[in-house]
């Protein structure tokens, strides 16, 4: 199924319990704005080189239009236009005043140097300076984009449009950028991973805990469900899993990580086991906090973990989450578990748009108070309506869209 048609699926089921009608559906769905760019530089070596850039701009009612800017060989519209219609219902579930949106380019920054890379952000920003904005549309770090590119970004706006750090979220800190972003995500799915074990009766110190990717999301998030004496047993990157049944040596890793170049190749302290396997296991509560599409109807029947939080983006596929659900798997979504680094991006424009910095205590505060919120507020609609956590969150946020489109009276 394409990424869009998942969207939409799940769309549809939180239209239903919301009775709204096709035509309502129709305006919902279809995004505001869609661009298509051609990026061309010349290369290091001289060379002409052509890249195909978006800009999918899906809601606008509720805010300005929030979203990364992803750099990876497979962008394409199909999966731009899904990540920009899941940022409108994130930002919506987590209450925040924005709309959604996404952005890439189809390039593999790995096989670039960084002088190409600037130049193409560069040329980029010149094509599509005129429909983002601090009002506007609001870009972010994503997928092979990082605090460099969005200074980039921030400067070549800037020299259209004059001084305006608040164009462009997850910017270096010393340039305005916010405290205690690069840790939100990861700790907002703690914090949630927290609160959903307690509304199940479960404590974290009896809680056996697998989490798949260890890059931003997924070691903050192991830090902190450590920090909260949850019971890591099995951790994964790229480089293979590490198992261990009396709980992985967390601070360790997190140490090895950072002095072998973000990565776990190579770490002896705990045994190895198959990637595969990691998701396998028999756990309380499985994250999968890497890459999409990792659940799938072929392993799905094979999950014994009663709980996921979906850390990454679309890892489970529809036709999973539906026998998973059938088998009386808690899920909570993607649109909710993640929300922690739109948050936190939220708090870095507000300082921008104040010019008053916050310290990282208020930041992490007041991260935990909006998403526990939006947590409580979506699992008890759940309760009440007896319907999933992914349909409770989209129906939260898919009747505020409507209800921000419908007072407008503007489409
Ligand atoms: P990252 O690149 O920092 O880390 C990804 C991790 O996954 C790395 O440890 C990598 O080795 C590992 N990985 C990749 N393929 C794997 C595989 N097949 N098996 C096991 N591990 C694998 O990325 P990130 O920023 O941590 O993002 C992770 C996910 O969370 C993505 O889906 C992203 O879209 C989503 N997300 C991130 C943020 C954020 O603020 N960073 C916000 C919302 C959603």
């Amino acid at each position: 199924m394409k990424s869009f048609e998942a969207i939409k699926l799940y769309f549809d089921r939180a239209a239903d319990q919301l009775q709204l009608s096709e035509n309502w559906r129709r305006v919902l769905l279809t995004p505001h704005r869609e661009v298509q760019v051609q990026v061309a530089v010349e290369l290091d070596n001289g060379d002409l080189s052509t890249w195909v850039g978006y800009r999918v701009q899906h809601n606008k009612s509720r805010g300005p239009m929030k979203g990364g800017l992803r750099y990876h060989p497979q962008v394409d519209l199909d999966e731009v236009r899904a990540l920009a219609a899941l940022m409108t219902w994130k930002t919506a579930v987590v209450n925040l005043p924005y709309g959604g949106a996404k952005g890439g380019i189809a390039l593999d920054p790995k096989q670039l140097s960084k002088k190409e890379l600037e130049r193409i952000t560069r040329a980029f920003v010149d094509q599509i300076h005129d429909i983002i904005g601090p009002h506007v549309d609001i870009p972010a770090p994503d997928m092979g984009t990082d605090a460099q590119v969005m200074s980039w970004i921030r400067n070549q706006y800037e020299k259209y449009h004059g001084f305006n750090p608040a164009v462009i979220t997850g910017k270096p800190v010393e340039q305005y950028g916010a405290e205690g972003r690069e840790e939100a995500t990861g700790r907002g799915v703690g914090i949630m991973a927290f609160k959903l074990l307690g509304r199940m009766g479960r404590k974290p110190q009896e809680s056996r805990v697998a989490i798949q990717g260890f890059g931003n999301v997924g070691s903050h998030c192991a830090k902190y469900m450590h920090e909260s004496e949850f019971k890591i047993v099995a951790i994964s990157d790229v480089s293979g899993a590490y198992f261990d049944k009396r709980g992985l040596n967390i601070p360790d890793m997190l140490r090895y990580y950072l002095d072998h170049n973000l990565t776990l190749q190579g770490y002896a302290g705990a045994e190895r086991i198959a990637n595969k396997d990691l998701l396998e296991l028999d756990v309380e509560l499985l994250i999968p906090a890497a890459i999409g599409h990792v659940i799938t109807a072929e392993n799905a029947s094979r999950i014994k973990a009663p709980i996921i939080i979906e850390a990454a983006n679309e890892p489970i596929e529809p036709d999973a989450d539906q026998l998973l659900h059938s088998r009386g798997t808690c899920i909570l979504p993607d649109v909710l578990a993640n929300a922690g680094g739109v948050t936190v991006s939220y708090f870095e424009w507000v300082q921008n748009l104040q010019y008053y910095k916050w310290g990282l205590n208020r930041v992490r505060q007041e991260l935990e108070a909006v998403i526990s919120r939006a947590f409580d507020d979506v699992w008890q609609l759940s309760q009440e309506k007896r319907v999933s956590l992914r349909t409770a969150a989209y129906m939260i946020a898919v009747s505020r869209v409507y209800k921000a489109t419908a007072a407008s009276g503007s489409f």
